[in-house]
C-alpha cells in the first residue's frame, strides 16, 4: 500500500505550540483537499505526532483523541501520538525516534510513501525508512543538515505540484 504520512503542529493544523482547547486546533488551508485527493489515488493517510503535552499534564489522551475526530472523519486511517516528554522520561516513540514510522511500515505493508513535515527532525527518520521527505514552511536555524526532496511555504503550494511529489508509478 502506498502510504502519505504527516506530522501534526504545523501541517495539518496551525502552529499555536500546546493545544489545549478545541478553538485552538485550526485545520490549515489545503489540507482537507490534499487528504482528500490523496484518499482518491488510493493513498493511506497516517499522522505522528509528538504530544508531550499529557505526560505534561496539560490534557490527556481522551482529550486528544476527541480533539482528533475530525480527522478521522477526514478518512485519516490513524494517528500516532507519543504522550511522553522528555522532562518526565525518555521513550522510544517521540521523534526523531522511529517506532512509529517502523509501526506504519511493518502494519500497513507500506510499498512506497512520503513524510509531510514542518521540521526536518522528522523527516530525517521518514529518509532513514526509505521515504520520501517534503518539508512545509522555513527551515529553522536549529535544523540539523537535511535537504527534503521537496520543499513548499505551505500545504496549498504542495497541492499545486501535487503531481511531482505524488506521481503515479
Ligand atoms: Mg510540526
Ligand atoms: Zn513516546
Amino acid at each position: 500500500m502506498r502510504a502519505a504520512i504527516f506530522d501534526r503542529d504545523g501541517v495539518v493544523n496551525v502552529e499555536t505550540g500546546y493545544v489545549r482547547r478545541e478553538a485552538d486546533f485550526v485545520l490549515v488551508p489545503g489540507i482537507e483537499e490534499l487528504f482528500g485527493r490523496l484518499h482518491a489515488d488510493g493513498y493511506a493517510v497516517f499522522i505522528i505526532t509528538n504530544q508531550g503535552g499529557i505526560d505534561l499534564g496539560m490534557y490527556d489522551r481522551t482529550w486528544l483523541k476527541k480533539l482528533h475526530a475530525p480527522l478521522s472523519e477526514m478518512g485519516v486511517k490513524e494517528i500516532f501520538f507519543c504522550p511522553h516528554h522528555p522532562l518526565v522520561g525518555r521513550c522510544l516513540c517521540r521523534k526523531p525516534e522511529s517506532l512509529f514510522y517502523e509501526r506504519i511500515k511493518a502494519r500497513h505493508a507500506v510499498s512506497a510513501a512520503t513524510m509531510v513535515g514542518d521540521r526536518v527532525r522528522d523527516l530525517a527518520p521518514a529518509r532513514k525508512m526509505g521515504w520520501k521527505t517534503v518539508r512545509i514552511g522555513k527551515a529553522h536555524a536549529d535544523d540539523p543538515p537535511f535537504a527534503p526532496d521537496f520543499s513548499f511555504a505551505d500545504v496549498v503550494e504542495l497541492n499545486d505540484n501535487y503531481l511531482s511529489v505524488f506521481a503515479k508509478n
